[in-house]
């Protein structure tokens, strides 16, 4: 999912609407080179902070900090009841790339059986949970 972004949203900082497909084919192809292309991962993509695209509510969440820039978090669950928290900041989608095919490799090998990718990266320590937003998620 992806919020609409530039050009229609005045609040815009990144691409999200035209950037999710080739990115979610970018990330297709790790899955595939990976061994997981038949699994699938929540991923959501949003121009700015006030995360209209749910990101906040996703596997892989993208929020925009700058024309081709983004916070990438991580550790939210499939069913959309835990938060991701932000894992690497303001890195561009080369970078993102990098990180999601060394976790997804991770993912592939070390994951229990029907252990989604949001939870294989909260329970291998990848990255701590979100318990209390209110508290923690800056932590
Ligand atoms: S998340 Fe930001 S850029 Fe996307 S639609 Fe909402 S306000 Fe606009």
């Amino acid at each position: 999912m992806a919020c609409v972004s530039f050009p229609t949203c005045p609040l815009a900082m990144a691409e999200a609407e035209r950037f999710l497909p080739e990115f979610v084919t970018e990330v297709e192809g790790i899955m595939q080179r990976r061994g997981v292309g038949d699994e699938h991962i929540v991923l959501r993509v949003t121009g700015c902070p006030n995360v209209c695209g749910r990101a906040m509510l996703a596997e892989i969440g993208l929020v925009g900090k700058a024309v081709g820039r983004y916070n990438l978090h991580l550790g939210g669950n499939r069913e959309g009841t835990r938060i991701p928290r932000m894992y690497r900041e303001n890195i561009t989608q080369a970078e993102i790339l990098g990180e999601l095919d060394s976790l997804i490799g991770r993912w592939a090998l070390e994951r229990q059986q029907g252990e989604g990718f949001g939870d294989f990266a909260i329970r291998s320590g990848i990255i701590k949970p979100v318990l209390d937003p209110a508290r923690d998620f800056y932590d």
